[in-house]
C-alpha cells in the first residue's frame, strides 16, 4: 500500500551535516549546524547543568508519573519571568499563560496551530531570510506564510526601511514573526530605536507580533537586555506570543525543552487560551517530557545556580563575539577584497557572510569548509586554530 510514496528531499541542513560527516579530509571545519562548540570543536555540556543533574539524581528517578498537559508548572512560571521579567505587569495581573512544550520548535508548532483555530487572520510574515523551519510551523498549521524585507545584501546590514514598508503594507491584524536576538541566519538585530518605531507601526495596524526567543543571552549575555524587545510589546499592554528555547542558551538541544507563553489583554482571557491550548496538545502528544525542564527549573530557582549559568552563559558569549573578532582580523591581514566589517556588526551566533553559493560550493569542494548555500557560518564552529584556514578559503573563494 506504500509502494506510491514518493521520496521526499533531503533537509539542507542535514545533507550539509551527512557530507561532512563522510568527508575523510583531516582539515574538514563544520560551520552549516547551528550547536555550539568548545575552542576545541567539541560539544559542550554545561557544568551547571552537570550539577543540575547530580542534585536531581534521586528526584527524577523517584517516579515517572505523567506530567499535566502544560507541563512543569513552576518551569512555567520561570520561563515566564526570563522572557518578560520579574517584575512583569503582564504576569502580575496573570494575563500571561505560558505552556511547556518540546523546546522551540515545538512551542512555534503549538503557537501556529493555536492561531490557525483561534485567530481571525490565517497570514503571517517572516523576515527574508528566515530560519528555514519558520514557514513549515505555520504551514503545517494551514497559515499562508509571506515575508518582509530584512536583510540588505549590499550592506549586509538590516533593511530597515523596507522592513517598515512591508509592515506597513501588511494585511491588517496580520501574524508577524519576529525574532528577539541573536537573528538566524543574519546575525542582523534592529536596535532599540529600530525597534520602537517596528513597534509603534504594528500596534497601529493591529499585527500580531510572535517572537521566536532562541538565542536569549547570546547576543549580550545579559538575559534582560537581550530580551528587551520583547518586554517593550508587553509593556504597552497588547498581546504576543512567545516561544522559548532553552537549546542553545543551556545548551539543552536534545532535551527538547522551551515555553510558548501567549500575553493577553486580561487574566480571563489568559485562562480561556490556556484551556485551548491543552485541546491542541493532547491529541499530539498529551504531555511534554520531564527530565529537560527539571533541569531548567532547578537552575533558574536556585540563585547560586542561576549565577553559574550565566558565567558560562557569558563564556559562549565571548567566545562568539571573539571569533567574530578573530576573522575580521584575518581578512583583513589578507587584503581581501570587499568590505568586512559586518562580520564583526553582526551578533549572536550566525553570520550571513556574503559568500554566494558558488562560492561555497568552491569553499567545500576545495577546502573542505561545510556551510548553507546562502554563506551562513555559525561563528561558534570556529577556533583560533581554524580562523586562519577560513579566512585563506575565503581570499581564495573570492579572488577566483
Ligand atoms: N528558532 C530559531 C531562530 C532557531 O535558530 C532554532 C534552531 O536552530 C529554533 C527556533 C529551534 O530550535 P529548538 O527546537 O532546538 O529550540
Amino acid at each position: 500500500v506504500f509502494e506510491y510514496v514518493t521520496r521526499a528531499p533531503d533537509i539542507p541542513v542535514y545533507a550539509v551535516m551527512v557530507a561532512y560527516r563522510e568527508d575523510p579530509s583531516p582539515f574538514k571545519l563544520n560551520l552549516g549546524i547551528g550547536v555550539y562548540r568548545t575552542e576545541e570543536g567539541k560539544p559542550l555540556l554545561l557544568n551547571v547543568v552537570r550539577k543540575a543533574e547530580k542534585l536531581l539524581v534521586n528526584e527524577l528517578s523517584a517516579n515517572k508519573e505523567y506530567l499535566p498537559i502544560t507541563g512543569l508548572a513552576e518551569f512555567n512560571k520561570l520561563s515566564a519571568k526570563l522572557i518578560f521579567g520579574a517584575d512583569s505587569s503582564a504576569i502580575l495581573e496573570n494575563r500571561v499563560t505560558t505552556v511547556h512544550c518540546l523546546s522551540g520548535s515545538g512551542s512555534l508548532r503549538i503557537g501556529a496551530e493555536f492561531l490557525a483555530k483561534h485567530y481571525h487572520q490565517r497570514i503571517v510574515y517572516m523576515s527574508q531570510p528566515t530560519y528555514a523551519n519558520h514557514p513549515n510551523f505555520f504551514v503545517a498549521a494551514g497559515i499562508t506564510v509571506k515575508t518582509y524585507r530584512y536583510y540588505d545584501p549590499t550592506t549586509c546590514g538590516l533593511d530597515f526601511q523596507g522592513m517598515l514598508e512591508d509592515l506597513g503594507a501588511a494585511s491588517s491584524g496580520a501574524i508577524v514573526l519576529l525574532q528577539t536576538c541573536g537573528h538566524n541566519p543574519t546575525g542582523v538585530d534592529p536596535n532599540l530605536e529600530q525597534w520602537e518605531q517596528i513597534r509603534k507601526l504594528m500596534r497601529l495596524k493591529g499585527l500580531l507580533p510572535f517572537f521566536d526567543c532562541a538565542y536569549q543571552g547570546f547576543v549580550s549575555a545579559s538575559l534582560d537586555a537581550d530580551a528587551q524587545p520583547v518586554r517593550m510589546f508587553v509593556a504597552d499592554g497588547g498581546e504576543c506570543l512567545t516561544a522559548l528555547s532553552y537549546s542553545k542558551i543551556m545548551g539543552l538541544y536534545a532535551e527538547r525543552v522551551g515555553a510558548l507563553s501567549i500575553v493577553c489583554k486580561t487574566a480571563d482571557v489568559a485562562s480561556r487560551v490556556e484551556s485551548q491550548l491543552k485541546l491542541i496538545i493532547r491529541p499530539m502528544y498529551s504531555n511534554p517530557p520531564i527530565h529537560g525542564a527539571s533541569i531548567v527549573t532547578a537552575i533558574l530557582k536556585d540563585r547560586e545556580m542561576y549565577g553559574e549559568w550565566i558565567t558560562e552563559l557569558k563564556a559562549m558569549t565571548d567566545r562568539i563575539t571573539s571569533m567574530r573578532q578573530q576573522l575580521y582580523n584575518a581578512l583583513q591581514d589578507r587584503a581581501i577584497p570587499g568590505d568586512w566589517s559586518h562580520i564583526t556588526k553582526q551578533v549572536g551566533m550566525f553570520s550571513l557572510t556574503g559568500l554566494n553559493a558558488e562560492q561555497v560550493a568552491f569553499l567545500t569542494k576545495e577546502y573542505h569548509i561545510y556551510m548553507s548555500s546562502d554563506g551562513r557560518i555559525n561563528l561558534a564552529g570556529l577556533s583560533a586554530k581554524t580562523v586562519p584556514y577560513l579566512a585563506d578559503a575565503i581570499h581564495a573563494a573570492v579572488t577566483l
